[in-house]
């Protein structure tokens, strides 16, 4: 049997200029990638148009070219890929896994929560619609769901769905197909075998798994990667690690990209051309460096 290749990804929203955390993301899937000699594809998530940017896209992909990045083969563009997320869809509602909802967010607003901060859906309309409500959203059906897996980085995560996510939305009532079913299509479909990523991603990577065993896709392995929080234990999103990079001196921005995630790369690579910088960070690179969490001191 032909050995398959390791083939990780890189999948940033277009909702604005390439941040600190994003290249976070961005070098740990790269040298992941790379030190075993596999694969690295890039996917654009634009799916959530309302949150794109003009021009953002376009911008990561020359912030990435400017840091010395190089994909393999053609990026994947997400809002293209409606008929594949529609017949994805199609299967899973053949196989009685999804229903119709009524509900509104205000509905919903007393539900309670799941770790990112959805509300776990009460199962109002499990049972078919309420009479008179029209269908607003299609959900899956959950049903008795214990999913377990190993995080190269966050150890063992154990989620009962039903209890934790409870039957999350497929498609939204804005008419967009939601996010993990397009994740979990596309990573399927992009032959994709190791996902390396932010941990802020951790939560969902239970329901992701659920939907490639309803789609008879393999699950890949997966490396949550730290993200910036404070001391108070708060997502740095809108302060220092979201500033834009500066595509003139990338040498700067990757070696603190490779600092933050645990590597121990020498003083002198500061003055390395790029070749030399990724030469170093591909022979270097270990996950087992990799830290569970980022104390950032807060910014002044
Ligand atoms: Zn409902």
């Amino acid at each position: 049997m032909k050995e398959t290749r390791s083939r990780g990804r890189f999948a940033p929203s277009p909702t604005g200029p390439l941040h600190f955390g994003s290249l976070v993301a961005a070098v740990g899937s790269f040298l992941d990638a790379r030190r075993s000699g596999g694969e690295w594809l890039l996917r654009m998530e634009d799916l959530d148009r309302p949150r794109c940017r003009d021009g953002a896209a376009n911008d990561i992909l020359r912030t990435l070219e400017a840091f010395g990045f190089e994909w393999d083969g053609e990026v994947i563009w997400q809002g293209r890929r409606g008929t594949a997320y529609s017949n994805a869809l199609e299967r899973l509602r053949a196989a009685g896994r999804v229903f119709g909802c009524a509900c509104t967010r205000r509905e919903l607003a007393d539900s309670a929560l799941a770790p990112d901060g959805a509300s776990v859906y009460p199962g109002t309309c499990r049972l078919g619609l309420p009479p008179g409500r029209g269908r607003r959203a299609d959900r899956l059906r959950v049903g008795q769901a214990l999913i377990a897996f190993d995080d190269a980085v966050q150890g063992r995560l154990v989620q009962n769905l039903a209890e934790e996510a409870g039957d999350f939305v497929l498609l939204r009532a804005d008419g967009l197909f939601a996010y993990q079913l397009a994740v979990v299509v596309d990573d399927g479909e992009q032959g994709i075998t190791r996902v390396v990523r932010g941990a802020d991603l951790l939560d969902s990577t239970p329901r992701q798994i659920l939907l490639q065993q309803l789609l008879n896709l393999p699950t890949p392995t997966y490396a949550h990667l730290p993200v910036a929080i404070d001391a108070a234990g708060e997502k740095l999103s809108k302060q220092s690690c979201a500033e834009p990079l500066d595509p003139a001196r990338p040498i700067s921005s990757l070696l603190a990209a490779l600092c933050f995630l645990g590597q121990e790369p020498p003083a002198e690579l500061a003055e390395a051309s790029l070749g030399d910088f990724w030469r170093w960070a591909t022979a270097h690179w270990e996950l087992a460096r990799v830290p569970r969490r980022r104390l950032l001191p807060a910014p002044e």
